[in-house]
């Protein structure tokens, strides 16, 4: 029967939080087949690391995992991950392989077209199979423009990345569509004999400062606004930290050198996308919410009641941010 795989990514052996729209966006692709195919779940692991728990998968209606094992994959290497994933498809010729245009998603999926000669769509917002040809809508121009566009296949394995935080996590109702257990193949890949001679060396593993980490793929974002003046991205980054979320800022901030223009959200600004946007001392101005209206949940501190920004708002604190961000912090047991 033919295939398509979802490679899934382990966090600190746990599956990553974009597992769930990965698998949903497989399952409707598998679902307009003429043939549905089986969607698989593909894991990259070591063998002696204990398997994730993976009834959220199975309840997603995902009745095949397929566990890569073999002492090189104990972490992400992308050697390793590469050699792994071209051998397993050379073996099994799924129609699709999917994977979330992460950092080691985008790392890896490229390398693997390029060793494969495979086609391949990078950071799409969805994906679809018809009569051979591959179907994805992507932006450009930095999110200003939506495109669609059309690979011919020809009989090849098509690979794409989805770009984390568009389709969101399957809610509960979706979930309860599968069992409870499923089957689990535990594979031990060929991985290519240069590896053990790795040319990428891992030395640590260090979280980037919060006005580093790349905004437009972000799952939270602090952002920080006029209202809170300059001393008040301290605080913005603080509290990013502790979500490990980015800072972002309005215009206004980046303008006055309160933060890096880089940091900019807007319609001159980046286009983001995150699961939870924290909108601090942020009046809600258009040029700023056409830059941010695609966050799932978003959470507004601002004094005045009339600001724009609460309508956006799933949750709205009337207040000064400067204050509710350190308390906040302390809730969360942090001073
Ligand atoms: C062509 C053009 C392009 C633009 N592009 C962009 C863009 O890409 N991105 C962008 O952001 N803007 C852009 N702008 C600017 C935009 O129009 C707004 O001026 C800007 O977004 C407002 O920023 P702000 O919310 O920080 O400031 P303000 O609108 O001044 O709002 C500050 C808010 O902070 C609140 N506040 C005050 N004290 C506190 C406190 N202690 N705690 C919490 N809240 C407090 C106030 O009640 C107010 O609502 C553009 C403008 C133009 C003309």
């Amino acid at each position: 029967m033919a295939e398509i795989w979802a490679i899934l990514q382990l966090h600190k052996g746990q599956l990553d939080e974009q597992s769930g729209e990965l698998l949903s966006e497989m399952q409707e692709v598998a679902q307009r087949q003429q043939e549905k195919p089986d969607v698989c779940a593909i894991l990259l692991t070591s063998p002696e690391s204990p398997l994730p728990d993976l009834a959220s998968i199975h309840t997603q209606g995902i009745e095949h995992v397929y566990v890569l094992a073999h002492p090189t994959l104990d972490r992400y290497s992308t050697e390793a991950n590469v050699s792994a994933l071209a051998w397993f498809i050379r073996q099994r010729h799924p129609m699709l392989v999917s994977n979330s245009a992460t950092a080691n998603g985008r790392d890896c999926m490229s390398r693997l077209a390029a060793r494969l000669r495979l086609p391949f769509a990078p950071g799409c917002l969805s994906i679809d199979i018809q009569d051979d040809a591959l179907f994805t809508l992507r932006t450009m121009y930095d999110g200003r423009a939506y495109i669609q566009t059309r690979s011919q296949l020809q009989g090849h394995t098509a690979l794409a990345t989805l770009i984390p935080g568009v389709r969101g996590n399957p809610t509960s109702r979706n979930l309860a569509i599968g069992k409870a257990s499923g089957k689990v193949t535990i594979v031990t890949p060929t991985i290519d004999d240069f590896i053990e001679r790795e040319r990428i060396k891992h030395i640590a593993l260090q979280a980037p400062s919060p006005e580093d980490v790349e905004l437009e793929a972000a799952e939270r974002i602090v952002a920080g606004g006029r209202g809170i003046g300059r001393e008040g991205f301290t605080q913005v980054a603080a509290f990013a930290r502790l979500l490990g979320a980015a800072v972002g800022a309005t215009r206004v901030a980046t303008d006055r050198g309160w933060v890096g223009h880089a940091r900019q959200i807007g319609a001159t600004g980046r286009i983001v996308h995150p699961r939870l946007y924290i909108a601090c001392g942020i009046s809600g101005a258009a040029q700023h919410t056409s830059g941010m209206r695609e966050a799932q949940t978003v959470i507004a501190i601002n004094p005045d009641r009339t600001a724009p920004i609460f309508a956006l708002a799933d949750l709205g604190l009337l207040g000064d941010a400067n204050r509710v961000l350190p308390l906040a912090a302390d809730l969360m047991g942090h001073k």
